[in-house]
């Protein structure tokens, strides 16, 4: 029976991450996104139902009493989780899937299936990551801050994840990121 391959992709708030994921997806399209249910509200870029599935709080609450997912978590004070069923179901059928959640999501996961692989994208500097934070227009200023202060604890529990890797120079991270992802086969 085939068995898929789990990868997790966590970051602070404008540390490059969606940016790295897009460029992998789009290169290996046979890689299975697990788009996560929210119950923030809709930024401009989101896509419905392929950034996020977006639903009220109430909504997400009745979910976890259904036993929806496999892991949620409150990031920045929403709710975020990652269906069960259809991890469940591509995992059956032998598909690799990125998941791209925080590191609440990322220890859960990996209690869950301890072979799973996590990746940790750090930003290049304090200094570079507030200014791309700031930059990018999509957030509040209070939701920026929150993001700065979330973040400072994020990046205390990297070296829970099994690779690192520094996004200081985008093609270099993709590389590294492609590195790990698309490794060859080995045979043990
Ligand atoms: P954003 O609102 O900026 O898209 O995402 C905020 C944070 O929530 C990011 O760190 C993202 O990785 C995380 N996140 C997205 N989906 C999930 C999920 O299903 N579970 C968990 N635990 N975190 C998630």
């Amino acid at each position: 029976m085939p068995v898929g391959k789990l990868y997790i992709i966590s970051s602070v708030a404008g540390g490059g991450k969606s940016t790295l994921i897009e460029m992998l997806l789009k290169k290996y399209p046979e890689i299975k996104f697990s788009i996560s249910v929210t119950s923030r509200l809709q930024r401009p870029g989101d896509i419905v139902g392929e950034s996020y599935k977006f639903i009220s709080k109430d909504e997400f609450e009745e979910l976890i009493k259904q036993d929806y997912f496999i892991e949620w978590a409150v990031v920045h004070g929403n709710y975020y989780g990652t269906p069960k069923k259809i991890l469940d179901d591509w995992l059956g059928s032998g598909e690799k899937i990125l998941l791209d959640i925080d590191v609440q999501g990322a220890a859960s996961i990996k209690a869950h299936f301890p072979d799973c692989v996590s990746i940790f994208i750090l930003p290049p500097s304090e200094e570079i990551w507030m200014k791309r934070l700031r930059d990018r227009g999509t957030d509040s200023p209070e939701s920026i801050e929150k993001r700065i202060r979330n973040g400072k604890n994020e990046l205390e529990r990297t070296s829970e994840f099994d690779y690192r890797i520094l996004n200081d120079d985008l093609k270099k991270a993709f590389s590294e990121l492609e590195a790990i992802v698309i490794s060859p086969i080995t045979l043990d």
